[in-house]
């Protein structure tokens, strides 16, 4: 579903979720849409284990509510992978996650691509490509890509492939293919290299101009402050951990600016609805600078 502003939303449930009784994901979508959110990103981070049932149940809500939804496909998934029985695991957890995608009505599966192991970089891109590939054309088989994107993951870590130029070569593979954007892990793969503006505009026209405009448009974004060091990140932190960057309102200026309506998924630790919440609240006040 296309709304006509940015979508805010948290990734995974949230610490205030837990406390206030919830204990199933099937209740998250109406607890988020509460606080004035409008997306969020089920994370089926340690295995793809949900019923039919589950996801019908998901889909009826989040269609009554009109939120956004994605899927966060397991952690386990190595794309550039040497050994055959981890590339053929890879495969089963992405098309896995794309039918309960489909099955759920939630229109991304966020994925991590993998570690770039013994391999020269180059070479183990090129081989995630190739594996990759090979996925689109099994999904598409099954219809799974009508509706859905895969959507691969830059990466926080030196050893994961998913520096933003990797990501986006890997999205080169087929028009079903489109790029999740974590700012928080550029900044830590870069050392704090999101400080200025100009640092975000950067990133947003390099994937226009290799994606189209279409793509920057209704970009998947995952942002949060992080704590990294010299092999990259950390761990995710909190807003109200000031000393964390990066800091949203230099990418909420540019989104306002422009009218883009991407989906801003936050994954602080423990705290990311009501983080979300600030970041809407960030890009509220964004739009209204612009409007001045
Ligand atoms: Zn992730």
């Amino acid at each position: 579903m296309a709304l006509n502003r940015p979508r805010f939303g948290a990734g995974g449930n949230s610490d205030g979720f837990y406390a206030a009784g919830y204990k199933s994901s099937l209740d998250a979508c109406e607890y988020l849409y509460r606080m004035g959110l409008s997306a969020y990103e089920y994370e089926c981070t340690h295995g793809v284990r949900i019923s039919d049932a589950f996801c019908a149940s998901m889909r009826k809500t989040a269609q009554a509510l009109d939120m956004g939804l994605s899927i966060h496909a397991p952690y386990y998934i190595n794309l550039a992978s040497q050994d055959e029985a981890i590339r053929e695991k890879s495969v089963q957890h992405l098309l896995k996650s794309l039918r309960a995608a489909e099955k759920m009505g939630a229109d991304r599966v966020v994925f991590h691509p993998g570690a770039v192991g013994d391999l020269p970089r180059e070479q183990a891109l090129e081989s995630a490509a190739m594996l990759l590939e090979d996925i689109v054309t099994l999904a598409d088989r099954e219809g799974l890509l009508d509706a859905v994107y895969l959507c691969p993951e830059t990466m926080g870590k030196k050893g994961q492939l998913g520096t933003l130029g990797e990501v986006l070569r890997l999205c080169e593979v087929a028009e079903s293919v489109r790029p999740t954007v974590d700012f928080a892990h550029i900044h830590a793969l870069t050392g704090g290299g999101l400080q200025r503006r100009e640092d975000f505009e950067h990133i947003l026209h390099k994937i226009e101009r290799r994606l189209g405009e279409d793509v920057v448009d209704r970009l998947h974004i995952h942002f949060s402050p992080i704590e990294y060091t010299k092999a990259g990140e950390r761990r995710h932190r909190i807003l109200a951990e000031k000393e964390f960057g990066p800091d949203f309102e230099l990418l909420a200026d540019i989104l306002a600016e422009q009218g883009w309506k991407p989906t801003v998924i936050c994954e602080s630790a423990g705290t990311q609805d009501v983080d979300a919440v600030t970041f809407q609240q960030i890009y509220d006040a964004a739009c209204r600078d612009h409007v001045r």
